[in-house]
Parts: C-alpha cells; sequence; structure tokens
C-alpha cells in the first residue's frame, strides 16, 4: 500500500474585512433616552438592558385589545371578562378570622365593578385612585356589588389625565418590582420616537421572497401595534430574522470548514472495500448502500467529512463504519473507531477483528484497562503507522494518541445523544473525515438547529426491510390489570415467543437498591407468578461477563422471561422476544422508552408492549399519550422536546447558539427550514458576508455568536 505523507495545511485566507467603526444608534447606551436617569438605567440592567439596541428589542410578552373591552354596565353574572376603568375607591377591610380583604372599585362610564383580593396588601399600595386599569376574571355578585376574585390586573397609565400611549391595543412589556410596564412602554416610546428609524439588516431580496415587514416599521408595531394584522406581521418578522441569523452563523461556520480547511482525498474504489463486500454472508439493505455512498462521497472530497449517522440499535451501522474504516486504510491512511464505553468499544473489537484480519489489516484495542506496558507497545506501534485500525474509547483522541496519518474517525454515540461534542479534530496540520453514529433519533428541530452544522445520514429500516416499531402494539394498563398483562405473556411463551419485564426506574440503574429492587420483583416473579418458566436476570451491577452469559441465554431461547433494569436499552436484538412489560413506564424518557420498545417488534412475529402506569404528573400523562400514538422514532423525539420545553436545550451559553426571543423552534419549524434554506444560500454565494450590502447584516451575525464566529471577522 503506498503511504502518502502528511501535507502541510492549506488555509485559505479570509478577505480582509475592517469592521464598522461606525457602531450606530443601537450601541449607545440606554441612558441616551428621554426619561432614562440613573434609577431607571440600574432597574433596566436587571432586565439586561443596556444599550438603545437592548430597549428596542425588549418586546411585549402580552398585549390588551381594547376592543375587545366589555362595558360594565352590559356584564352578566359568571361570564368571563377584560375591562377597563379608572380606580375610584381602594379599600381594606378585615373579613372572618382575620383575612384581609382588598377591595378595588372601577368605573367606565357605564358602571362600577370591584376586583378583590385577600391578604395581598401590596395590591392596595399598587393601585391608586385615578389609574386606568383592566380586570379580567370571572364576574360575580357579592356584597351587593359586581366583583371579580383575584383578577388578573394590568395598570394602563397612572393618572386619568395621562393617556394610554398607544392605539387600540396596549403593550404589556416584561417589568419588574421597581419598574412598572408603564414606565417601560413610556421610554420604549421614547426609544422609538427617537431611534427607531432603524436601518434594515436582512438582505432586500430576503424582505422580498418572505414578505416581511422592515426592521423599523416591525420595530413599531411589535411595540405598539396599530392593528392585530400589523402585529402579527411584526412578530413575524422578527421570529424570522431571529432564526434567519442563528442560521447564517452555523452556515458561515460549516463553511468556513469547507472552504478554509484541507481534508483527505480517499479513494472510494479499492481491494479492501471489494474484499470486505465478499465477506459479508447477507446483502446490504437500500439503507445501508444510500448512506455508504453518502459517506464515501463525502470521503472522496478535499474538504473534511462532518456526517451524522442515525439509525436504530440493530439497523446494521457497524458495517457502515466498517465501510468507512477501510475507505480510509485503502486510501493509506489510519482509522479509528471510538464507543462511549470500554465494554462497548470491547464489543466493536470483537465483532470486527476476524473479519479485518482476515483482510490483512491490523486492529489494535486501546482501552483504559490496558496495562501500562501493553498501552506503551500499542501506542507505539499507532504512531509507528503499523496499526490501521485503533478501536476504543473516547480516550484515544482525549488523550490524543499519536497516530502516523490519521485518516478517519468513527465515533459511536450509541444511545447518549445530547452529549455530542463538536469535533474538532486536526490531526498534525490536517483534518481527519469525521462520521458520527447516534442509535438515538434527533428531532428534525435539532438537526437544524444544534446539529444544523453536521450532514445527517439516516438509516430507516431494519435489515430484512422491517421497520422499527411497524408491529407493535402499545397498550396502557392500570396497575389493577396486572394479571391480564401476565396473562399475555403466558399466551405468548406457549407459542414459543419470550418476553422481557422492565423493573421500575430508581434513579441511575446501577445504584444498590435498585438491584435489591430488580432481585425481589424477580424473585416473585419466578415463585409466585412464572413458577413453570424459565427466569432470568439481568442488570447494571452485574459483572461483564455474567451479563454476556444471561444475554447468551436468553438469545439461545433457554430463557423464557427476562427481568432486567434498563441495561438491555443498548443492543439487544432477539427477535423472537415479542412482549415487552414496563413497570412505571411514566417515569421513564420517552427516548429511553422507545428504546426500550425497540427491542421487541424485531422479527416477523407481532408484538406487544405493556406499560404500567397511574401518571401522577401532567408530563406523565403527555409522555404516556405521546408513546402510545406515535411509533416513528423522530416524531417521538420531536414530541418529547415539546413536552421537556425547549429551553433546556436553548438558551443556554453552551449550546453556542444565539438566545431565542420570540421563536419557538417547535412552533416555528416551517419558518426555520425556510430561514436555513435562504441562510446557506447567501453563505453559499459569499462566505465572509463581505458585499457592502451585507454590512449590517454581518455585525448582526457577529453580535449574535460572539466568539463562536470569531473566525469570521478575522480583520
Ligand atoms: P447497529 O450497530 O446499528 O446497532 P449492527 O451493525 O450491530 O447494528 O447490526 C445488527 C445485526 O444485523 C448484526 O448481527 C449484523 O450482522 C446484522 N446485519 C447488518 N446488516 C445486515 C444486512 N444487510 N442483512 C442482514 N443482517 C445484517
Ligand atoms: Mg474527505
Amino acid at each position: 500500500m503506498n503511504k502518502p505523507k502528511n501535507e502541510p495545511v492549506s488555509i485559505n485566507q479570509p478577505p480582509k474585512l475592517v469592521d464598522d467603526k461606525n457602531i450606530g444608534p443601537l450601541k449607545l447606551s440606554v441612558s441616551k433616552v428621554k426619561f432614562v436617569g440613573p434609577a431607571i438605567m440600574n432597574h433596566l440592567k436587571r432586565l439586561g438592558i443596556e444599550t438603545v439596541g437592548d430597549l428596542l428589542y425588549h418586546f411585549p410578552h402580552r398585549y390588551i385589545d381594547l376592543s375587545k373591552m366589555r362595558k360594565i354596565g352590559e356584564l352578566r353574572v359568571g361570564e368571563n371578562v377584560t375591562v377597563i376603568g379608572e380606580v375610584r375607591g381602594v379599600k381594606i377591610w378585615r373579613g372572618r378570622k382575620g383575612t384581609r380583604v382588598i377591595n378595588v372599585s372601577i368605573f367606565d362610564g357605564t358602571g362600577y365593578i370591584a376586583g378583590t383580593w385577600f391578604n395581598q396588601d401590596f395590591i392596595a399600595k399598587r393601585l391608586r385612585e385615578g389609574m386606568q386599569v383592566t380586570f379580567s376574571g370571572k364576574v360575580a355578585y357579592k356584597y351587593r356589588q359586581l366583583q371579580i376574585e383575584n383578577p388578573f390586573y394590568d395598570v394602563l397609565s397612572e393618572k386619568s389625565s395621562e393617556p394610554v400611549h398607544s392605539g387600540r391595543i396596549v403593550p404589556i412589556h416584561p417589568a419588574t418590582q421597581n419598574l412598572t410596564t408603564n414606565t417601560i412602554r413610556r421610554i420604549v416610546k421614547n426609544a422609538l420616537d427617537e431611534y427607531g428609524n432603524v436601518e434594515e439588516t436582512l438582505p432586500g431580496e430576503i424582505i422580498k421572497t418572505y414578505k416581511l415587514l422592515s426592521r423599523a416599521k416591525a420595530l413599531k408595531d411589535i411595540h405598539f401595534p396599530s392593528s392585530r394584522e400589523l402585529l402579527l406581521q411584526a412578530r413575524a418578522r422578527f421570529i424570522f430574522e431571529e432564526l434567519f441569523l442563528m442560521q447564517l452563523g452555523l452556515a458561515a461556520r460549516k463553511k468556513r470548514v469547507e472552504i478554509q480547511i484541507k481534508g483527505i482525498e480517499h479513494r472510494r474504489d479499492g481491494d479492501l472495500v471489494r474484499a470486505f463486500y465478499e465477506t459479508l454472508p447477507f446483502k446490504l439493505t437500500s439503507d445501508q448502500q444510500k448512506v455508504i455512498d453518502e459517506i464515501q462521497t463525502d470521503m472522496e472530497k478535499s474538504k473534511p467529512m462532518n456526517r451524522l449517522l442515525q439509525g436504530e440499535v440493530g439497523s446494521g451501522k457497524t458495517v457502515v463504519a466498517l465501510v468507512s474504516l477501510l475507505t480510509a486504510v485503502q486510501s493509506g491512511y489510519q482509522a479509528a473507531m471510538m464507543a462511549p464505553t470500554e465494554v462497548l468499544a470491547g464489543q466493536h473489537y470483537l465483532k470486527t477483528k476476524e473479519v479485518l484480519e482476515r483482510l490483512g489489516v491490523t486492529v489494535a484495542l486501546l482501552t483504559g484497562s490496558l496495562s501500562l506496558k501493553e498501552r506503551e507497545k500499542i501506542s507505539g506501534d499507532i504512531k509507528d503507522g503499523n496499526i490501521d485500525i485503533v478501536i476504543g474509547t473516547h480516550a484515544i483522541i482525549q488523550e490524543s494518541v499519536d497516530f502516523a496519518r490519521l485518516g478517519m474517525v468513527v465515533i459511536d454515540e450509541q444511545h447518549r445523544f445530547g452529549v455530542m461534542q463538536r469535533i474538532n479534530l486536526k490531526e498534525k496540520g490536517y483534518y481527519p473525515d469525521v462520521l458520527v453514529m447516534s442509535a438515538t433519533p434527533i428531532p428534525r428541530t435539532l438537526s437544524l438547529t444544534l446539529y444544523g452544522d453536521l450532514d445527517v445520514s439516516i438509516i430507516k429500516e431494519l435489515p430484512g426491510g422491517r421497520k422499527i416499531g411497524g408491529h407493535v402494539d402499545t397498550v396502557l394498563f392500570d396497575r389493577k390489570s396486572r394479571e391480564l398483562a401476565y396473562e399475555k405473556i403466558r399466551i405468548e411463551i406457549a407459542k414459543g415467543r419470550q418476553a422481557y419485564v422492565v423493573c421500575p426506574l430508581i434513579e441511575e440503574s446501577d445504584k444498590l437498591e435498585d438491584v435489591k429492587a430488580v432481585m425481589e420483583e424477580a424473585e416473585r416473579l419466578k415463585t409466585e407468578v412464572f413458577p413453570d418458566l424459565r427466569v432470568g436476570i439481568i442488570h447494571g451491577r452485574m459483572k461483564a461477563g455474567e451479563k454476556e452469559n444471561v444475554m447468551k441465554q436468553f438469545s439461545k431461547c433457554e430463557l423464557d422471561v427476562l427481568i432486567s433494569t434498563t441495561v438491555i436499552e443498548v443492543g439487544i436484538d432477539v427477535p423472537n422476544a415479542t412482549v415487552m412489560l414496563v413497570e412505571d413506564a411514566d417515569r421513564f424518557g420517552l427516548a429511553q422508552l422507545h428504546q426500550l420498545r425497540g427491542r421487541i417488534g424485531r422479527g416477523e412475529h407481532k408484538s406487544y408492549c405493556i406499560l404500567f402506569a397511574d401518571p401522577t404528573t401532567e408530563e406523565g400523562d403527555k409522555r404516556m399519550n405521546a408513546i402510545l400514538k406515535i411509533k416513528d422514532g423522530f416524531e417521538l423525539a420531536e414530541a418529547d422536546l415539546q413536552i421537556r420545553g425547549e429551553g433546556q436545550l436553548f438558551g443556554t451559553r453552551q449550546s453556542g447558539l444565539p438566545d431565542l426571543k420570540l421563536a419557538k423552534l417547535t412552533r416555528d419549524i416551517e419558518v426555520l427550514a425556510e430561514a436555513r434554506k435562504a441562510a446557506f444560500n447567501i453563505i453559499d454565494k459569499d462566505p465572509y458576508l463581505a458585499a457592502p450590502s451585507y454590512r449590517q447584516l454581518r455585525q448582526e451575525v457577529k453580535d449574535k455568536f460572539g466568539d463562536n464566529v470569531d473566525w469570521l471577522f478575522q480583520a
């Protein structure tokens, strides 16, 4: 095999772009705004507002539509209403048992109505005579007075003489203890009057294509909408803007790799890969062929590959990984495969060693449990180029093992998606190709954002053309129906099938008390429920060898029922298992339940997933509904995101993505897709946003992404 020498990195330098020194009015201190003195400035700081721009982008979180207000004189008892009026009286009196009743009455020209609260004296301080306020809630008639108990209220203006600064739709801005929404409304108005005529940031063609309001117009209408229609348009503009700027940053980051960094041009055709295909006892599925083609097409190119391969457990990712590794080896390079745990690394090694060695490829397993001597020997061989393929844990890279010529890295993340780190491998002056494999479906929302600069390949079908979950029925039982579930298990086993019983989740699955619970439950099932069946147990505290033994027995059908903690999530493939019973299912996450359920329905037989749950939380309830209704892993992952709220994933600096104020990824996914398309188009044509017309845009991306796009602005 001819061994190429490492070539020095060739990095295309970006054009010299001088940053705009004239920073524009939005960067001015908020103290420049009329009415903002030192005190207000301090309070604004609490809201994260320091510049004029911050203030203008401090959007209302609610609006009150005055045209929807009801006349007090026309109200009926029992209705849910919102009314507006002037405060005419504020009283506090002592009710029975010392309760303090706060009673605030308002008048709107047609009648009086009172808001009442209990033991909330501060409301009597906040609502003063002469103020314009709104009350929302249910109308009652008590003590010969129209009342709303505990109304939702807003102060529209401080004095009756002062106009509500707006049209028919009154904005309610997020406020603090010391800074009322009323004051904020006033200073936002001042800021708009003086600085609101802002320059457009979005390119003209984008504004036109997506029929967006101009930035200045949208700013005005998001704060002080002249109509509902314009309010919606203003919001739509800023939602697009947020997503577009985010995608521009991602696109730029990705493009940089393509144009600035030189990767390796691997050879897809060669004896090694061909010989490997001949050793396979099966034909590749069309999905496998498709993703191998995508990977090899990338590997041939001179830009480094950064690809995510998604496919459920058992979908045949290992073969794909091997072809990628061998493609590098036949091109004269070394390759590495990394797994998240030593056990998984060991499994990969055992599974692949024989076939690779038969092809004349040298393989080594590199893990922490090697003796120092073994380790040094292997490290030396890797450095000298005597080893073609290294299999190990993520430590291979972290401890920067020296390779002679590393050309390809496969990172197997299994089900640990979410911890995936951005890979920035640079091996002695050049970049190897990288393939990340995940068995957890990553929802579209995330593959368009968090993982938005990776290319994605997906295997959807299991070998044999079956779809995961295709013929699994999922049912929810309450605990009283336990006998029925056991009966179902007996019926399936009588037909020659096998069953899983998954024990309740107690914190992490290898805690001692968890093991104890499993043991007790296993004992009960063995002696009381299934005395006539062959029952096995598996849990996280068992030694690897013991575990493997039990798994082997189960796959050879020497056990009927396998009782386990969640360890069976990963890696078990027993097509003959057709029932799974999950205890306390509502305590599992959706991704976990999906992985569990994926263990059945793998053969030709119809399968049944029985969930025991009495959800006590709303979230638990929603999760159960989702798992019953949805079979597709991607859809389920998307639902999971919606239930958990995307706030957990975004809004943290850690993600390296800008915060979103208005956009909600799960709701705005179509806009996200459009914004992404537009952003990638622009970066494709002008990677550094160097055109004069992109001056503002470039500044915005820089502001939003901060250090994460520094390279874009090397000047
Ligand atoms: P994954 O890594 O995606 O969880 P594996 O690569 O371990 O899945 O494959 C699961 C099983 O399916 C293995 O036993 C493998 O040999 C087998 N397999 C892979 N591809 C095919 C195929 N095209 N036809 C039949 N069996 C296959
Ligand atoms: Mg390449």
